[in-house]
């Protein structure tokens, strides 16, 4: 039996299909769905993949995201001379500057975000079938 510190945890797995190379996908819905209702004090997400990320934005003006995504692609331009030999090295740094993972508060079964704030997959390596474990923390 693993030792758990008092900690109960139930795992669901969220999967989201990405349409494009580099994206911001909004995912609040499906976390929403994924999420309310369950009895804890916060949801960790955390993604399988190393090519991706995952973060919480704007969601209310389109153009955050663009800017983000633009900005990234400045700062981790995809033709650089990088040593890995699959051609995705932009996408692997983009994945760990942005994180692979997020807890966000869960206040009587429902999830508390800002007026203005989105759960985003940040795709950079797609378009990919994407898996996502979210753990409901009690
Ligand atoms: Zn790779």
């Amino acid at each position: 039996m693993p030792h758990t510190y008092g900690v109960e945890w139930k795992m669901i797995e969220i999967r989201v299909r990405t349409s494009r190379r580099v994206e911001a996908r909004d995912i609040t819905e499906e976390v929403r769905r994924a999420a309310e209702g369950k009895d804890g004090c916060c949801i960790h997400l955390f993604s399988l993949h190393t090519t991706c990320g995952l973060t919480i934005n704007e969601n209310a003006d389109p153009a955050v995201m663009k800017d983000m995504i633009d900005a990234l692609g400045r700062l981790v331009p995809q033709d650089y001379p990088y040593r890995h030999g699959e051609g995705n090295s932009d996408a692997h740094v983009k994945s760990s500057l942005v994180g692979g993972s997020l807890t966000v508060p869960l206040s009587a079964g429902r999830l508390v975000l800002g007026t203005w704030q989105g759960i985003y997959l940040m795709e950079f390596d797609g378009p990919r079938e994407r898996r996502i474990a979210l753990t409901v923390v009690k």
